[in-house]
């Protein structure tokens, strides 16, 4: 556990949350600022600051208990459909630095959370990026 780390208390139980599931090495409790109806965040019980830092096994958990929980919330809640988003790094919005992921459930109408305008690239440009990301994979 990390000192001063407010999703460490919440995810070891320090601080009392709505909890959904738990277990050994997660907890997943409801988002006190929801973006919707059901909004949740899969919590790991150890401390890692984001995606790049998180341990591999941990990692491979995560997508499973999203699925989990995204088809007990899609019937819990009678959602039409839900988001993960994982945020990484103050540039994106990454307000809480300890990894978590969101699910956030969707329902026909509502409001759009997740969306952006497609941009414009070029063949040069995408080669350019293809050249430097897989010169660090
Ligand atoms: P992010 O912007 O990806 O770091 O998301 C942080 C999320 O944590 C936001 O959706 C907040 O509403 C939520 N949050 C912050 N503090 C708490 C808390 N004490 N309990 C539950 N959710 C929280
Ligand atoms: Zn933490």
């Amino acid at each position: 556990m990390k000192k001063d780390c407010i999703f460490c208390k919440i995810a070891n139980g320090e601080i009392s949350s709505a909890t959904l599931y738990e277990d050994d090495e997660f907890r997943v409790i409801l988002d006190m600022g929801p973006a919707s109806r059901g909004h949740a965040l899969i919590l790991p019980k150890e401390h890692y600051s984001d995606l790049c830092q998180l341990d591999e096994a941990v990692a491979a958990r995560v997508l499973p208990l999203a699925k989990k929980l995204g088809t007990a919330m899609t019937k819990a809640l009678n959602c039409d459909g839900f988001n993960l988003v994982q945020n990484n790094g103050e540039a994106a919005g990454q307000t809480v630095l300890h990894f978590h992921m969101h699910i956030i459930p969707r329902y026909a109408g509502g409001p759009k959370i997740v969306a952006w305008e497609p941009g414009k690239t070029s063949d040069e440009e995408r080669a350019q990026i293809v050249e430097a990301v897989r010169a660090e994979l």
